[in-house]
């Protein structure tokens, strides 16, 4: 079925991919993108509206109810069954490797129940029911990656001849990727889309270079560039340099279509291309099966996608244009302030911290339990006021200050509580570093702007320097997190 849709594809796209150029073929794309910019322009008329009635209705920040724990802890008790778990622990991890060792002649044909082994380990010692299987998280991953690759690879067909934004292949960012996402209530991934400019269009970044790193003031700016002397290779007039009147169908689509003046708009583009991906769905072998809804969001759109068995997923979609050759990208992604511009694209740096997370997989073994710990973490904070970010910054700092052999299982007990003590400690200083920005243990196959290696590292914790109340707060919720850790790691809940 998908190879009979995609010759049926070639088959219309064939004629412009030949020597010659087919009038009808282009006629037919120029329709097409005609019927495209209709269905675009009411949907965003449609946000426009949804807009004006949020802003009448306001927003009004809920802060989390702080949960009061109470009751006196047995520190004696508690220490001591920290001391058994831990012993436990390294016995396990002793027996594990004189196994290992006594059985190396048949390592082939172990190989496997080896590693569910270790697997069944990470679930059942430590792990109550609310941490799911990091192995189940990665194949609904992977499930939806690959769905949305289908997408954006069919997408490609669809668009020949126009002269819209090139999505490229997305990039699993955020808690999902990473794998220390803990909830159960619903499977939300954010998937990363790279785009470039379009034949005869380029992007050009302005970055605002009095802000603080990174910028969230910073916006596309698009160019018309002269492709003479290409004309045959790139199957089109240049934009620049032939009249308006014998361009004919010939239009530059991203800067009429997808700007504000002549900078790119993340609504407009969100829109293109959530139009171009609900069309592509209702050709895709999966639509008999599963099904699909996309809605915006108020910078970009979401994908829910529900399975025969109504297991729903969720696709939180992130558009970003590349600054230079560097893993920093300018993004759509959510913005706590809400009246940002539509226009203005700030700086992330997710697809950096993905990276940075692959170079540690690529040099931990296999046993490494540095995500659990992570996970572990995560779960005890939540309710207070640290964020995900906020820890998994501490994470990358203690990543790199202790060698990646000692985040392994026997080691789990350590490494949550240095996690904690390190916390500890900026919450203490009032000083949280901001990982990638001004620190030199950024492995070097990262690829940052040259700012960002010789600036000043922002302080995530600037509240707590700021505002006393906050900072004598936040040392109390450093004390709770220290007994519910203790309380998780005893009684597992
Ligand atoms: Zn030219």
């Amino acid at each position: 079925m998908a190879l009979a849709f995609i010759f049926a594809l070639l088959a219309q796209t064939l004629p412009l991919a030949g020597d010659e150029f087919h009038e009808d073929t282009f006629i037919r794309m120029r329709q097409r993108e005609v019927y495209l910019r209709e269905q675009m322009t009411e949907l965003l008329q449609e946000v426009e509206q949804s807009d004006r009635d949020h802003s009448r209705t306001g927003m009004l920040a809920l802060l989390p109810s702080l949960k009061i724990m109470s009751g006196l802890c047995v520190f004696g008790l508690m220490f001591w069954l920290i001391w058994k778990i831990e012993k436990k622990l390294w016995e396990d991890q002793d027996n594990s490797d004189e196994e290992s060792s006594s059985n190396e002649q048949h390592q082939q044909e172990e190989q496997q129940p080896a590693q569910q082994s270790v697997e069944e380990d990470k679930q059942s010692f430590f792990f109550p029911e609310i941490f799911r299987p990091v192995q189940e998280q990665t194949a609904n991953f992977d499930y939806v990656f690959f769905l949305l690759f289908d997408l954006i690879w069919y997408a490609e067909y669809f668009t020949i001849g126009t002269f819209y934004p090139k999505a490229h292949l997305p990039i699993g960012v955020g808690t999902s990727n990473e794998g220390w996402q803990f909830t159960e209530e619903e499977n939300v991934f954010y998937l990363f889309v790279a785009l470039t400019a379009p034949p005869g269009h380029v992007f050009q970044p302005e970055l605002d270079t009095a802000g603080e790193l990174p910028v969230r003031n910073s916006r596309i700016h698009v160019e018309l560039e002269c492709t003479c002397g290409r004309e045959e290779e790139l199957n089109m007039l240049c934009f620049v340099h032939t009249p308006e009147d014998t361009l004919g169908d010939q239009r530059p689509s991203t800067l009429q279509n997808l700007c504000t003046g002549s900078y790119l708009d993340v609504k407009k583009t969100a829109c293109w291309f959530m139009v171009l991906f609900r069309l592509v769905w209702k050709c895709m072998p999966e639509s008999a099966e599963y099904r699909m809804n996309v809605t915006l969001t108020r910078r970009s759109f979401r994908i829910q996608l529900e399975d025969p068995y109504r297991s729903l997923s969720v696709i939180d979609v992130i558009f970003g244009v590349q600054q230079g050759n560097t893993d920093i990208f300018l993004s759509s992604q959510e913005s706590e302030i809400s009246s940002i511009p539509s226009t203005t694209w700030p700086q992330t740096c997710a697809v950096a911290e993905a990276k940075f997370f692959e170079h540690i997989d690529a040099h931990a073994g296999q046993d490494s339990f540095h995500l659990e710990c992570l996970k572990v973490c995560a779960y005890i904070l939540e309710g207070y006021n640290f964020s995900p970010y906020e820890l998994k910054t501490v994470l990358m700092h203690l990543l790199t200050a202790i060698p990646v052999e000692c985040w392994s299982r026997r080691y789990f007990v350590q490494r949550t509580e240095d996690i904690l003590r390190y916390l500890q400690c900026c919450v203490e200083e009032k000083r949280l570093d901001h990982f990638l920005i001004g620190n030199e243990e950024v492995p070097a196959e990262i690829i940052l702007p040259w700012e960002f290696r010789v600036s000043v590292p922002p302080n995530l914790f600037q509240r707590l320097a700021q505002d006393p109340d906050r900072h004598e707060q936040a040392l109390y919720e450093m004390e709770m997190l220290q007994d519910r850790l203790r309380t998780l790691l005893i009684y597992g809940k």
